[in-house]
């Protein structure tokens, strides 16, 4: 018998803080009878470049269609290469097989879970058209590094910010950086809509011109095509409650770095890995994600004590069905961390006391 479980991440959490602005919200899009590419729209796209300090912001249906309109909007396609974490969710992969591109990953740095420019460096070829960096877990990357890397080789730099909402460096937020920012606002990100939805964000005019022409069939004036866009647009209910859940959004991952704090200090000298924490830089915690060599031990222990944990991610992209056609590839660092990583449960919504007996449960078992 366990004393209650603390669940890896309560979603339905953020409904309930907000559940009367949330009502009034979908109400307002039903009542008004307007769902696709209306006010709330607008209002989120201003409200979230605001957000990200950028000029731009266009809502599209879901992350992985944000990465690939803005490669897309970039031309990349059959022929040209796009330089990928190793470690990363299999989306950023699947964005560039989309456009026929071929994903070309590089290993991360085991210490941050992230590439750097430097060896994203020694992977660029004639035909590399674009990297794209990841902030997984909602660590940032080297922000200022990419940029300067894309500038001294003439390669847009497309920052997939799918986990790294709120985040920052320098007090700069992650989706200023680059040609553009991919979002997705799927229900578990730290800024998550009630269903699919995403976002790019970009200070390049023509390029947030022709990503919102792709998202609505190519067209920027009704039944004018100016080229083969596709639909991916994001919804007026969904946006409604974006803007809802934006305002929170700072408060919520001031409660995630809450949690964090704890697990840092807490688990502290207790041999596991843990993620660091540079003075420079405003981490999302998306998640909290530790290393172990005895991992499954550790989940399933914890487990049975009533900690939910996740694993991000059990098999990397190289080694999964759909990319194991070609030569195997030898990516050791991404190998390892599929077999070591764990996902503590990380929240706004996770309470101090909550966070305090899963630091005590992982101590029982880890020392
Ligand atoms: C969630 C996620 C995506 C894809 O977003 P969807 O909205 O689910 O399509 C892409 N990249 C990363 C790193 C993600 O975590």
């Amino acid at each position: 018998m366990t004393v209650g479980t603390v669940p890896f991440l309560d979603v339905g959490a953020t409904y309930r803080e907000l559940r009367h602005e949330i009502d009034d919200a979908v109400r307002r899009v039903l009542e008004r009878g307007h769902f696709i590419l209306g006010e709330e729209v607008e209002r989120f796209e201003s409200t979230w470049s605001a957000a990200c300090g950028a000029r731009h912001c266009v809502g599209v249906g879901s992350g992985l269609d944000a990465l690939v309109l803005i490669l897309r909007a970039l031309d990349v396609g059959p022929g040209h290469e796009v330089i990928v974490p190793s470690h990363t969710f299999i989306a950023t992969w699947l964005a560039v097989t989309a456009v026929g591109a071929t994903p070309v990953p590089v290993e991360p740095d085991p210490a941050t879970r992230l590439i750097d420019p430097a060896s994203v460096e020694e992977v660029i070829t004639s035909r590399t058209a674009a990297v794209i960096p990841v902030h997984l877990y909602g660590r940032p990357v080297d922000v200022d590094g990419f940029d300067a890397l894309g500038r001294k080789h003439g390669i847009p730099v497309v920052h997939d910010a799918a986990q790294a909402h709120g985040a920052s460096v320098a007090g700069r937020p992650v989706g200023r950086f680059g040609v553009a920012s991919a979002w997705s606002f799927y229900p578990g990100k730290n800024l998550g809509a009630f269903g699919d939805a995403g976002a790019i964000t970009t200070d390049d005019d023509e390029l947030a011109d022709r990503v919102r022409r792709l998202r609505n069939y190519g067209s920027s004036r009704k039944y004018v095509h100016d080229v083969i866009g596709t639909n991916s647009r994001l919804d007026e209910v969904q946006a409604a409650i974006l803007t809802v859940k934006a305002s929170r959004l700072d408060e919520w991952n001031a409660r995630r770095s809450a949690v964090a704090d704890i697990y840092r200090a807490g688990l502290a000298g207790t041999g596991l890995g843990l993620p660091d924490d540079p003075a420079d830089v405003a981490q999302a915690w998306h998640l909290f994600v530790v290393t172990s060599d005895d991992r499954d031990r550790l989940r399933s222990e914890i487990g049975s004590s009533g900690v939910e944990t996740g694993i991000h991610y059990p098999v990397p992209p190289h080694q999964q069905a759909a990319y194991r056609t070609g030569p195997a590839a030898n990516l050791p660092v991404a190998e390892e961390l599929s077999r070591t990583v764990l996902s503590l449960p990380i929240g706004p919504h996770l309470s101090v006391a909550d966070a305090t007996r899963v630091v005590e449960i992982v101590r029982s078992v880890s020392v």
